[in-house]
C-alpha cells in the first residue's frame, strides 16, 4: 500500500536558520508516526509545511496520493490538524466553532457528536475565553475532526496538560488509530513518543537523524546497560569495580549504580561475591538503553 504521507528533501530557511534542511520521511497508512526532537529542531516547520500552512523553499510533499504543493485545497479536505497556531475569537463557543469550521468542508461531522466525543458537551455554549487550557486543547482536537479526516496532524498535543488529561489524550490518540485514522504527531516528550508511536523519526537541526520503531531506535544506542544495587549491609565500591566488565560505579541513594557490557557474567560474579560475604540484596535492577539515551546520543552534537 502506498504511504499516506511522503516528504522528500523538504527545505525551509529563515535568514541563516535552516529550520528544515533536507527533511525526508514517509508515514504509512493506519500508523501513528511521531516526529521527535529537541526545541527548535524543526518539527513545527516540517509539519506546517506538510499541512500547507507554510510554503517550503523546495521539496516534494505527497498526502493521500495528492501532490500537496500543487493541490493544497484537495489535501485540506482529507486532513485534520491541531497545531500550535490554533487560535479562536474570545467569544465564540465550541458549538459555534465546530459549525463555522465544518462549513469549509464537503464531508462534515455532526458538532454534537464531536462535543460528546471530546468531553465538551458541558462547555458547548461557553465562550472560548472561559475554557481551561485542557478544554481548549480538546476543542482543537474536535476541530481537527470536523471534516471526518483520513489523516490527523497533531503538533505537541499534550504540552501544558496535567498528567490525567495527558493520559486521556493519549487514549484518544490511540482510539484515532483504532478508528482507522493515520496520525502524525510532533513531540519533544520521549515517553509520549515511545508509548504512542508505531514509528518515530528523530529530528535535529532540521534533519532526520534516525527513524524506525521505538525498539529499533533503542537498539541503535551505544549506551551500556546499567545495574542498580542496594545491599542491606555495607558494601565497598572497590569490590564492584573489580567485577568483570564493570565501569562507572557511582553511589546513588542507598546503593550503587554501575555500567556493564556483560550483564549476565557480571551478575553471576556479583552473586558469588555477595554470598561469600553474607551480604543480602535490598534492591537489584537492570536497565537497558532507553529511547532517551538514543535521543541524547543522536542530538548531542553542537550542544556540548
Ligand atoms: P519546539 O519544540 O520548540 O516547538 P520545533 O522543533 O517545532 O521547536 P520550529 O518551530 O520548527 O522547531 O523551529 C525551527 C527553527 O526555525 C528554530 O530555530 C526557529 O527559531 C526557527 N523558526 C521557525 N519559525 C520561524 C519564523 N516564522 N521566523 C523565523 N524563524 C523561525
Amino acid at each position: 500500500m502506498p504511504a499516506k504521507v511522503i516528504v522528500r528533501d523538504l527545505r525551509k530557511h529563515y535568514g541563516g536558520v535552516h529550520a528544515a534542511d533536507g527533511v525526508s520521511f514517509e508515514v504509512q497508512d493506519g500508523e501513528i508516526f511521531g516526529l521527535l526532537g529537541p526545541n527548535g529542531a524543526g518539527k513545527t516547520t516540517s509539519v506546517e509545511c506538510v499541512v500547507g500552512l507554510r510554503e517550503p523553499d523546495t521539496g516534494y510533499i505527497e498526502v493521500s496520493g495528492i501532490d500537496a504543493r500543487q493541490r493544497p485545497g484537495d489535501v485540506k479536505q482529507k486532513i485534520g490538524a491541531a497545531l500550535q497556531t490554533t487560535s479562536l475569537q474570545d467569544k465564540i463557543t465550541p458549538r459555534e466553532a465546530l459549525r463555522v469550521f465544518g462549513a469549509f468542508y464537503r464531508n462534515r461531522a455532526e458538532p454534537q457528536a464531536l462535543l460528546e466525543r471530546f468531553s465538551l458537551a458541558e462547555k458547548a455554549d461557553a465562550p472560548f475565553d472561559t475554557l481551561s487550557g485542557g478544554q481548549r486543547q480538546r476543542l482543537a482536537l474536535a476541530l481537527a475532526f470536523v471534516n471526518n479526516p483520513e489523516l490527523i496532524f497533531l503538533d505537541e498535543p499534550t504540552t501544558g496538560l496535567d498528567p490525567l488529561s495527558r493520559r486521556d489524550l493519549h487514549g484518544e490518540i490511540a482510539r484515532m488509530k483504532q478508528g482507522g485514522h493515520t496520525v502524525m504527531l510532533t513531540t519533544h516528550n520521549i515517553e509520549e513518543a515511545e508509548r504512542l508511536c508505531d514509528r518515530i523519526a528523530i529530528i535535529d537541526h532540521g534533519r532526520i537523524v534516525a527513524s524506525g520503531a521505538p525498539h529499533e531506535l533503542i537498539a541503535l544506542s551505544a549506551a551500556a546497560p546499567t545495574v542498580f544495587l542496594a545491599t542491606t549491609q555495607p558494601l565497598d565500591s572497590g569490590l564492584l569495580n573489580r567485577l568483570p566488565g564493570v565501569h562507572d560505579v557511582t553511589s546513588e541513594g542507598p546503593g550503587y549504580r554501575f555500567s556493564t557490557a556483560h550483564v549476565t557474567r557480571t551478575l553471576a560474579e556479583l552473586m558469588k561475591l555477595l554470598e561469600a560475604r553474607g551480604i543480602e540484596i535490598g534492591e537489584l535492577r537492570v536497565q537497558k538503553a532507553t529511547l532517551e539515551d538514543v535521543l541524547i546520543e543522536l542530538t548531542r552534537e553542537g550542544r556540548e
